[in-house]
Formats: C-alpha cells, sequence, structure tokens
C-alpha cells in the first residue's frame, strides 16, 4: 500500500557538470518501481528538474525557510523551491539541526510551509550516539517526531526518516533489529496520533551509510519503505544498485 521510495541527498556536493549522473540513473530506470527523489543543492535544482522532466525521477531540495517571503538573507521559501522545480524537501536532517541549530518546532514550521506549498516533507528523527548509549533512543525518537510533524501530515505529504546521527556519513549502519525496533515504534506512534489510515500510510524511510552491499538486508525489515542516501546517491554507480535492491524488496 505504501510505495517504496529511494530518495537521494547530495548535500553540499555537486556542480552543474555531475547532472550526468541523473542521466545515467534515468537510463538504468526507465520505468521504476519506486518512487525516485534526488534531493540536491538549491543550485542544482531548477537545471536538473529540467533534465528529468520526462522521467520518473523526482528533484527536492535539502531545506527550506518557515516563511513564504520576507527579508531572510540567504534562506529560501518552499514556494520558490516548486517555482524552480522541486517537488519535494529535507527537513530537519540531523546536520542543520547540529549546524543551524534548528529544533523540531521549527522543522514542523517548515512542514506546514512546504505542505502549504505542494511539496512533500521528508522530516528527519535521530538519536546521537550518547543517546542510545544512555538507552534514550526511543524516548529521544518521539520527541522529535511529536514535535516535528504537523498535525496537517499526510501519506501523501509526509514522509519520516530515521536517520541516527551516529550512523550518518561514518560507514557504520544501526542493525536490522535496532531499525526494526525504531521503526516499529514510529509507526505505532504515527498511528496512534493519526488513526490508522493516515499513520499507515506516510512512509518510513531509514537512513545512515546505506550502501549497494547493505540496502537488500535494511530494505527486508519490516516498516522500512526505502532508505535516504547520503554519499552513495552522488553518483549512479552506487545509487542504482540501491534503487535495484529497493525494487527487489
Ligand atoms: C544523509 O545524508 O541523510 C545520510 C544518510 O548520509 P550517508 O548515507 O552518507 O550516511
Amino acid at each position: 500500500m505504501r510505495r517504496k521510495l529511494a530518495a537521494g541527498n547530495w548535500k553540499m556536493n555537486g556542480r552543474l557538470a555531475d547532472l550526468d549522473q541523473l542521466d545515467r540513473i534515468m537510463a538504468a530506470c526507465p520505468a521504476p518501481a519506486a518512487d525516485l527523489l534526488l534531493c540536491l543543492p538549491a543550485t542544482l535544482i531548477h537545471p536538473a528538474a529540467a533534465r528529468v522532466a520526462d522521467h520518473a525521477l523526482r528533484i527536492g531540495a535539502q531545506d527550506c525557510h518557515q516563511a513564504g517571503a520576507g527579508a531572510h538573507t540567504g534562506d529560501i521559501a518552499a514556494g520558490q523551491l516548486m517555482d524552480a522545480g522541486a517537488s519535494a524537501v529535507i527537513l530537519g536532517h540531523s546536520e542543520r539541526r547540529a549546524d543551524h541549530q534548528e529544533d523540531s518546532a521549527t522543522v514542523r514550521a517548515k512542514a506546514e510551509a512546504a505542505q502549504a506549498a505542494g511539496l512533500i516533507g521528508v522530516i528527519c528523527l535521530g538519536e546521537t550516539l550518547a543517546e542510545r548509549d544512555a538507552g534514550h533512543t526511543l524516548e529521544v525518537i518521539g520527541a522529535q517526531l511529536d514535535a516535528s510533524v504537523p498535525d496537517s501530515a499526510t501519506g501523501a505529504v509526509t514522509v519520516i526518516a530515521y536517520e541516527p546521527v551516529w550512523a550518518i556519513g561514518t560507514g557504520r549502519i544501526a542493525t536490522t533489529e535496532q531499525i526494526a525496533e525504531v521503526h516499529g515504534f514510529l509507526r505505532a506512534r504515527l498511528i496512534a496520533r493519526f488513526g490508522a489510515a493516515t499513520g499507515g500510510a506516510i512512509r518510513l524511510l531509514y537512513g545512515g551509510s546505506v550502501k549497494p552491499d547493505n540496502a537488500a538486508q535494511i530494505f527486508a525489515v519490516t516498516d522500512v519503505d526505502g532508505a535516504l542516501v547520503g554519499g552513495a546517491s552522488l553518483t549512479a554507480d552506487d545509487f542504482c544498485p540501491i534503487i535495484a535492491a529497493l525494487e527487489a524488496s
């Protein structure tokens, strides 16, 4: 019932010349059995969106401001991302929570702005290693979920990405048991808040060092509807096998 989603996050990487990777992904996946999304630096959104116009591959952004317009130098409104050709935006990535002191209330406001502009919000949650080691993982994740996800969330416009901070860019992945525990917890909490239909329709992605050689085992976990992929989304050589593993799951 939930369509799988392979989402990439290029972070602060990529120039115009790197958009040939999109051509290679489209050629490798002419009719994908999963939704495909690449969240690019803002500078690449417009040319990338034009490039994928005839394909199912969609282009997303990595952040938006919570206001619709105004005196916010350097920020970008959700409506401007939509105007540039984005169809989704990552919100509350742990790097933004850490580097820009974004709290969950801000993430929620951004998710509301994204939804109002017609963008899918990919809302990120994740515990630090210290929080996991202290046994606080579910408490932290539950609090982030409650405070970051707007009441207006639906399966069509909201995606949740569970990304343990200690697994992002480290080459270290959560065990399938750890992923199953958190995703099962998230699913139950979404259903408790939004009801079975909406809570059961919101997709749950895992993120954190997903690579071609570990993707299949992650996608076999119940309630994993796809992945948010950083480093391995930068090249078609790495991203295409992850898409293939998701399609086969
Ligand atoms: C991410 O950027 O969200 C991420 C999960 O990165 P990586 O796959 O490189 O760990």
